[in-house]
Formats: C-alpha cells, structure tokens, sequence
C-alpha cells in the first residue's frame, strides 16, 4: 500500500489545536465570571453510534472542564415528554447549550424538538433562527458544528477556497445545505455546486472540482476515476461496512474510495480521524459562544 501521509489532512491533530484553544476559553470564563459553560445532552433510545457520539461528547466536555449533563431517555419517550425536558433546560440557567442527538425516534418529530430549543442555547446550528443568521452572513452567533469543521480543516491547513470549484456530494440540513452557505459566503468565496440522488452523471461536476466535500452517506461512493489531480477531498461520511474479521465485526469507511482517490488527491481527509473529531472541537466551541450569549438577554 502507498504511504500517503504527506497528504493527510488530520482532523485529530488539528481538532486537538482547536481544543486546547477551547480548555484556554474555558479557564480565563471560569477565572472571569467563576462560572462554567453548561452543556446537556439528550438521547433517546439505545442506537448504538448516537450512544458512541454522546458518549465522546461528554467525554470532550469533562476534559475541556465544560460542565454537561447527559440525558438518557427510553426509545418509548414521548414528543411531549421530550420537548418537557427540553423546556426544563431551556429554564436552567446553568445550561447553556442543549441538544438532542439525532437520529430521533420515528414516532418523534425532529424539527419540531429541534424549535423547542431556545434559539440561544442552539448548540447544534438546526433552529430556523440560527440557520436564517447564518445564511444571512452573520457567523457571530452558532456554526453548524460538521461544516464549520470542515472550514477549519480547510483553513488550517492553509488551503484556500476564494476563486475554486468546490462540489459538495449531499444536500442535508445538517451538512450539505450549511456547507453551501459556508463555501460561498463572502470572505470564503469558492464557487459551488451541490449534487444529490437526482443529479444525472455526478462524475462531470466532480472532475472539475477544486475542493470535493463528499456526505452522502454512501461507502465509497466517490472513485478515483471521478477526480481530477490535484484535488482536495474532505470526507464526511462515516459508514459501518460488515468486517467479520475483526473484534467489532464491523470496520469505518468514509464516503471516498480512499486509496483510489488519494492517488490523485493533493490532500484528503481520512475516515476515522478527519472531520469526526473537528464536529465535537466545534461544538464545544459552540458551547463557549453560548455562555458568552447568556448574558445578553
Ligand atoms: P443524509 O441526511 O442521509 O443526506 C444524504 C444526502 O446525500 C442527501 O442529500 C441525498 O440526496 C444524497 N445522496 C444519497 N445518495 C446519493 C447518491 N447515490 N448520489 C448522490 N447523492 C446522494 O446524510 P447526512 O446526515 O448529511 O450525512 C451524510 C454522511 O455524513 C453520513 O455518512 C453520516 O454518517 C456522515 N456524517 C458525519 C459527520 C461527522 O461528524 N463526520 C456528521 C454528520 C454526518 P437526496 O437529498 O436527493 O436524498
């Protein structure tokens, strides 16, 4: 196998930078207003991967001395015991972020959880609020954690996105859609096309594509043959492909046939240790922003 290190752009060590930056924000607030930032997080039910991301949430926030409360609640809960706890939150005033991990049961409506959150304490970027801001251009308030994540990867590493084709592979609310917004906004300034499940022949965009943002949720989707040299992959996808070889009988890819792409790529993330630990790093960020927003109102 070729060694493609010098290629890698590694959301682990660059997520640590943001951290250490973050437990630095954390002590001069708690120096400061002899307070702690507050986050809580709700589950619902017993998936296994959102119990494996509210686990390392939790985990991020003791580390980073963020105080949290994690909230475990059976898969039978109701909408309206839910949007309940989440009034209970909205009302602590040692809370300052909340939010409940997705995927939600089928009987729950998410965007209707998702309004029941105080726009303030909207940690996740999904109100209609924060989501309006943004697209409205004003990055002051929240960033939706995955593609604001994505931006720092890209920053960081001193790629820049003014003047180039970017094509983002997937239009969700939670990554596509803010990733367009975040992209084209003025300061980032690429140019930006976003291909779904109806885009006829998706490999005439992606050939002609400076920067590639791939989440579809699809295991190596993207192929070499589908990119052109030089390219930057950034990859979100994250999907369990059966391993019955190994200890968890499953193994990670991401949405990019990595070894293909990576051949042609002049950087890539990897899958795991790319824009996984950045969307935690940028929700303690979040978090920050939210304590500094509970004194405004
Ligand atoms: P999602 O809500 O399922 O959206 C998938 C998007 O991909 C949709 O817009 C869909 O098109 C499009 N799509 C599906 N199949 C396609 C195909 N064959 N060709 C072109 N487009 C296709 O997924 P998501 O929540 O955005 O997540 C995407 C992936 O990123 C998943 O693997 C997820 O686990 C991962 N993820 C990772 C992080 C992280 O922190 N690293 C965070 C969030 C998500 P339509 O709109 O037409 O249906």
């Amino acid at each position: 196998m070729m060694d493609y290190s010098a290629k890698i752009i590694d959301g682990k060590t660059i997520a640590a930078d943001v951290n250490r930056e973050t437990a630095g924000e954390v002590a001069e607030i708690t120096k400061n207003f002899g307070a702690r930032p507050g986050l809580a997080v709700i589950l619902v039910g017993d998936d296994p991967a959102s119990k494996v991301y509210v686990a390392s949430k939790v985990k991020r926030c003791q580390e980073l001395g963020i105080h949290s409360e994690k909230i475990v609640l059976p898969a039978e809960t109701s909408q309206e015991a839910l949007l309940h706890e989440i009034e209970r939150l909205n009302a602590n005033p040692v809370i300052h972020g909340i939010l409940v991990q997705s995927p939600v049961p089928k009987h729950i409506d998410e965007q209707a959880v998702v309004n029941a959150i105080r726009p303030d304490k909207d940690v996740d970027c999904f109100h209609a609020v924060n989501v309006g801001r943004m697209l409205l251009g004003d990055f002051s308030g929240f960033l939706p954690c995955t593609p604001w994540g994505v931006m720092q990867l890209l920053t960081r590493s001193g790629i820049k996105t003014a003047g180039k084709h970017a094509v983002i592979l997937g239009r969700s609310n939670i990554v596509g859609k803010p990733m367009m917004a975040l992209l084209s906004a003025k300061g980032a300034d690429a140019t930006v096309t976003v291909c779904h499940s109806k885009t006829p022949d998706i490999a005439q965009y992606t050939r002609s594509a400076d920067i590639i943002v791939a989440a579809i949720g699809k295991p190596e989707f993207l192929r070499g043959d589908m990119v052109k040299d030089g390219v930057v992959v950034i990859d979100v996808g994250i999907n369990r492909v059966p391993a019955p070889d190994t200890e968890k009988g499953y193994r990670l890819v991401g949405d990019v046939a990595f070894d293909e792409v990576a051949r042609k790529a002049s950087r890539i993330t990897p899958v795991p240790g790319g824009v996984g630990p950045m969307t935690i790093a940028m929700l303690m960020k979040n978090t920050i922003r939210a304590f500094h927003q509970s004194f405004k109102h």
